[in-house]
């Protein structure tokens, strides 16, 4: 898609008019008295967890912003491999692969050892390693990607939609209560609203209020780390050039006059550029360095120099202070009272860690966290699980989140430092900036994130039967086809963001289901059995798959296979109709050379059972007549529902 040739223009670039591309605010309706949760803040993290619980018709959710109406332009544009595998799971992945920009190689520019005040390339490589994730690394704004969320959510049960124009001033929390422990203040900012304050007690409270977050202030935590901030300029522009990589990523260094990074947008035309600016005195204020956009252009000319840049429009520009900075932990129960209280308060997003923008982390993370809380949450207020997973949040995330902290340390740190030039023998070599750039790529890509072994994540007793889908580790999905339909899909893409979990049977080398098969007694015990961690946990009248969703995978072609011979319960009745669900048997795709079996080393002879968090991430491999064990697992934190 080619857009905004004639200018920049916010909102949905397949509408004509430009004043109709976004939608208004719904005027400011009261906020509710008391809700199950309140989410402050319609950044990336709180719109991701306002959508996930937009899903769940008896959760009442509100979301607030200071804002007056959703954000249109700037802040932050990558999304990650991982982050598209979960924008795939809401819905709208194939929206934000046809309007963004993919990243899929980039340019290394460095000073020519010839002429150092002239840059050259030094190199040219793919940006993500072949067969990580069956996306690609994309670019759209973060307005365009809030806008996808607000759709979610206003299509939804629920039909969610934010309170503009409301600012919390602070919390109280009663962790007494047996209801509604947290009481919030907020103050209305809207037009012949101004002043007026209301009040809202909620069950649970989250901050995703981003960086000056008034929920971590309230719960007495603090940003600690990288006091010495950096002031990044950052612009998204329309501009003439003869710089020829302009529509690759690329990492630019100069000789003498600092570095770039230089991101092609969504639309064709338009290109954001980082340019690092000076490191900012301990307690000092970028707004004290009078920055311009003009400065930041002059940076860009000199860096780019022999090649012209001529700005024709700034779309969007900033210059801002980031530091690489976390909390200790991401809810409101001391370390030490983890055990005696349960948390009412939760913080996610640059609320809690703050990254620099040269790895691209700061959105993508965000809505992880967003995305782990969510399922969580929904979980406890539907009576599916105890309280106490709830732990299980800050444990999981802040873990996370000191990783990629540490790896954008790192990566900022190089790119920053001079070259190695006659000047200066200790400098950094171009090379090992792009080497680091490949070793580091499941970092950026988001595939790195692994959950240690807790209630949630099994041990790696049996990892070996499935060696490529690695406990703890997102689910790498695969190609497949489905059974009944013979539709060539992909096995992951099962996975919606409904906060069911998904047990994906991996059948032997000879099992058809047949009697007396492993599949097949698995089938029984999960359909029959007063141990079955599936009808346990699934309340009365509901769809059996409505909490667990099974979903077998055999290794024969499937023409060989026959869909009447299968166990009644991979063919499940549901609705009010009782109708046939068809979609839980897939087959590899062995017609274009794709053997799931082989991509993710599954031990053809004995199959498997993967199970599957509603946030994709793999909890547990276990062998198919692991039943017990199966059962002592969902029991470890969720609750008969029988
Ligand atoms: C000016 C700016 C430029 C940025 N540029 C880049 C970039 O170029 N590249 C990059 O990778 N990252 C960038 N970032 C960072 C990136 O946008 C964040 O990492 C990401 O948005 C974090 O998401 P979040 O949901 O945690 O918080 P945010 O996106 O910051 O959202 C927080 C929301 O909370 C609201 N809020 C705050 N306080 C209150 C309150 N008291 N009451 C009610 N609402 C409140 C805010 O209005 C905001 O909408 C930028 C951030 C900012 C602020």
């Amino acid at each position: 898609m080619q857009f905004h040739l004639n200018g920049f223009e916010p909102g949905d670039p397949e509408i004509f008019h430009p004043e109709d591309r976004y939608a208004a605010p719904a005027k400011g309706l009261p906020l509710p008295q008391e809700v199950d949760v309140l989410i402050v803040g319609c950044g990336p993290a709180g719109l991701t967890l306002a959508a996930q619980l937009s899903a769940f018709p008896d959760i009442r959710t509100c979301i607030v912003d200071q804002r007056s109406g959703p954000l249109l332009r700037g802040q932050a544009d990558g999304i990650a491999c991982r982050t598209m595998e979960m924008f795939n799971a809401f819905g709208f992945a194939e929206r934000v692969l046809k309007e963004s920009y993919w990243v899929n190689e980039t340019s290394f520019w460095k000073p020519d050892d010839a002429k150092r005040e002239n840059i050259v390339r030094s190199g040219r490589i793919d940006d993500t390693e072949d067969g990580l994730s069956e996306f690609p690394h994309v670019i759209l704004n973060q307005a365009r990607v809030q806008d996808f969320f607000l759709d979610v959510m206003r299509k939804s049960p629920t039909r969610l939609e934010p309170h503009y124009s409301r600012r919390l001033i602070d919390l109280e929390t009663d962790p007494a209560a047996s209801d509604y422990p947290v009481t919030a203040r907020l103050e209305r900012l809207d037009p012949s609203h101004e002043g007026e304050i209301e009040i809202i007690r909620a069950r649970y409270v989250v901050g995703c209020d981003g960086a000056r977050s008034t929920v971590r202030k309230s719960i007495g935590r603090a940003l600690h780390g990288d006091s010495a901030n950096h002031a990044w300029g950052v612009m998204d522009v329309l501009a003439v050039t003869s710089f020829p990589d302009i529509r690759l990523k690329a990492l630019i260094q100069s000789a003498g006059e600092g570095s770039i990074v230089l991101i092609p947008r969504e639309g064709g035309y338009m290109v954001r550029i980082y340019v690092e600016m000076d490191k900012l005195n301990e307690n000092e204020r970028v707004a004290s360095r009078n920055i311009t956009v003009d400065k930041l252009i002059a940076a860009v000319q000199r860096i780019l120099h022999p090649h012209t840049f001529e700005v024709k429009e700034v779309a969007w520009w900033s210059v801002y202070e980031i530091g690489q900075r976390l909390t200790d932990r991401f809810d409101d129960v001391a370390e030490d009272a983890v055990g005696q209280r349960l948390p009412h308060v939760f913080i996610a997003g640059d609320a809690c860690h703050t990254h620099s923008p040269k790895a691209g982390q700061g959105m993508n993370v965000s809505m992880q966290d967003g995305f782990n809380l969510g399922w969580k949450l929904a979980a406890v207020l539907q009576g599916r699980s105890r309280p106490e997973l709830l732990h299980s949040y800050s444990a999981e995330r802040q873990t996370i989140a000191k990783e990629l902290i540490d790896f954008d340390r790192e990566w900022s740190t190089m790119l920053s430092a001079p070259l190695k030039s006659p000047n200066d023998p200790d400098g950094v070599e171009p090379a090992e900036v792009q080497k680091y750039f490949v070793r580091s790529g499941r970092y950026t890509a988001g595939t790195a994130t692994r959950y240690t072994p807790s209630v949630l994540t099994g041990q790696s007793t049996h990892q070996h039967l499935a060696q490529g889908l690695t406990i703890g580790a997102r689910f790498h999905s695969a190609p497949v086809i489905r059974l009944a339909d013979a539709k060539p899909t992909q096995l992951g893409h099962a996975a919606r963001a409904d906060g069911r979990w998904r047990i994906y049977a991996f059948a032997g080398a000879d099992d058809r289901a047949q009697p007396s098969s492993r599949l097949r007694a698995l089938c029984d015990f999960l359909a029959d059995s007063p141990a079955s961690p599936v009808t346990r946990h699934t309340p009365a009248g509901q769809d059996i798959d409505s909490v667990i969703d099974v979903r077998a995978v055999f290794q024969q072609a499937h023409r060989t296979l026959a869909v009447e011979t299968m166990p009644a319960f991979l063919l499940p009745r549901k609705g009010r109709y009782g109708l046939c669900d068809y979609e839980k048997m897939y087959c590899p795709d062995l017609k274009n050379g794709h053997d799931i079996f082989d991509m993710r080393g599954i031990d053809r002879e004995q199959g498997c059972m993967v199970v599957v968090r509603p946030d994709q991430y793999i909890a547990h491999v276990l062998p198919l007549d692991a039943h017990a064990e199966l059962a002592a697992f969902f029991g470890g934190f969720m609750l008969p529902q029988r």
